[in-house]
């Protein structure tokens, strides 16, 4: 019989029969999971990771969600979270607070982007939209200037999360059609996409176009009627989509222009995962509210925020909105616990100098190689965009970019696959000897694959 302090440890046929039988997968096919099987790690140590056959993996994605910025088994954060739990490991919610989710708080204002400084903590990403998007219309309405806005704007390929009211907002993943209706009053303009584009332009005049259609569409809806733009500072869709500063300087513009709060989604790119704290430093820009998750707490604690300026908070006399684990103190623990690492070991500039090295090492592997359409990134996050005829840019229609990723992790190093490209996002803590081997193990992968393609 198992006991608390001493697990049975169930062998590796059990543990997958009990996953089939009583996990639901999301995101993978019935076919997929058949063929491939679930995944079970078991341990993990800084940036490697074990799975429950004893096999070890360099993880070049943080956790698979980009998440996991400081590498697994990190006894510090691990100590910050048994000594919150142990004091007070959870109060509630709403006026309830504790001592570590004040501190982050203050600790995300000194952090956030110019005047940012009032923040309400959430359990993820999605909720961190939702929140964000409920906090702009209810600003809008009690603030009085826009009483009726209650439509919003993003666009094409954004992905903000999985409940109803972020799933209205996302384009990206075949999510959203089984659900519909979703939340009324939504429409998606076009973003900024590198490499390959709907009209066949520069990206720099795509940005543009998209930038221009973004006003347009705020017109055409009406100003009065639009309370919010959400948009991702850099797209995961199709592997990390770079716009050009300008792009987002012109948004900025447009939605001040128009009295449009500007949502700006970190919740991949905050704390750490482009060499800056938040990517809204590397564009210039300060959102109206921000959202974050992921890296804000390594993926110790489940934990996500929303951030605003003190004139958008202090407007609405009572934020019609809460969840049970809002400000978890041991979660919030955590976070202050990840901060103050990523402060003390210089992670963030670390972060910008390794990727510049990664950004290089991965073009002068790939760049030339006939599969290769495009080599791009920036900090720790990084895509590799494949293509069977460097002319016409086509994607591959069949499963090259999985394939590549499959092989790269028989070689022992996970990447992920996204669209039209495989994608890498190391944790902070990863050493230039690590992203050269993950730069050795795709560059292997990717001649491997298309060879066994005719494309070599
Ligand atoms: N927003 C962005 C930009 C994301 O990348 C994600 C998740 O990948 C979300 C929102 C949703 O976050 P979560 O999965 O934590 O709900």
């Amino acid at each position: 019989m198992d006991t608390l302090e001493n697990p049975t440890s169930n062998s590796c046929d059990d543990l997958t029969e009990l996953a089939f039988r009583h996990c639901i997968f999301p995101m993978v096919s019935t076919a997929e999971l058949h063929r491939e099987g679930p995944v079970i790690f078991a341990h993990g140590s800084g940036t490697h990771i074990t799975d429950i056959k004893g096999r070890e993996y360099l993880d070049m994605m943080s956790s698979h969600t980009r998440a996991n910025s400081l590498g697994y088994g990190n006894l510090e954060v691990a100590q910050a979270m048994l000594d919150q739990a142990k004091r007070l490991h959870y109060v509630g919610t709403a006026q309830y607070l504790t001592e570590p989710s004040i501190k982050l708080a203050a600790k995300l204002a000194e952090l956030s982007p110019g005047r940012l400084s009032k923040c309400m903590f959430v359990s993820g990403g999605s909720e961190a939209v939702e929140t964000a998007l409920k906090l702009a219309k209810q600003y809008q309405r009690e603030s009085g200037l826009k009483p009726r806005a209650f439509k919003t704007i993003s666009r094409w390929n954004a992905y903000h999360g999985a409940t109803m009211g972020a799933l209205s907002v996302t384009d990206w993943l075949p999510v959203r059609e089984v659900f519909d209706p979703r939340v009324p009053g939504h429409s998606f303009v076009a973003g900024p996409t590198c490499y390959r584009n709907a009209y066949g332009v520069s990206d720099e005049e795509f940005a543009e176009i998209c930038a221009q259609h973004l006003e347009r569409q705020i017109q055409l809806e009406g100003p009065e009627w639009v309370a919010a733009f959400i948009g991702e500072p850099i797209m995961q869709a199709n592997g990390v989509q770079i716009p050009a500063k300008s792009y987002w300087q012109r948004v900025r513009d447009i939605c001040t222009q128009y009295g449009v709060l500007m949502i700006v989604d970190e919740i991949i790119t905050g704390f750490g995962r482009t060499g800056y704290w938040f990517a809204s430093e590397y564009f210039e820009i300060e959102p109206d509210i921000m959202t974050t998750a992921k890296a804000f707490s390594a993926g110790y604690a489940p934990l996500g925020a929303v951030i605003t300026r003190c004139e958008i908070a202090d407007a609405i006399p009572m934020f019609r909105h809460v969840h049970t684990f809002s400000g978890h103190a041991t979660a919030c623990a955590a976070a202050n616990r990840v901060i103050a690492i990523k402060e003390r070991d210089n992670l963030i500039a670390r972060a910008k100098a390794n990727g510049e090295y990664l950004q290089e090492a991965l073009k002068s592997a790939l760049s030339s190689h006939p599969i290769v359409g495009q080599v791009r990134g920036i900090g720790h996050w990084h895509a590799v965009d494949l293509t069977p005829d460097k002319c016409t840019k086509a994607p591959f229609a069949d499963d090259t970019v999985k394939a590549v990723v499959k092989r790269t992790r028989e070689l022992g190093v996970i990447v992920g696959a996204i669209g039209t490209a495989f994608e890498m996002a190391p944790p902070l803590i990863a050493t230039r000897a690590e992203l050269d081997q993950a730069v050795e193990a795709c560059s292997q992968a990717v001649h491997d694959v298309a060879r066994e393609h005719g494309l070599d």
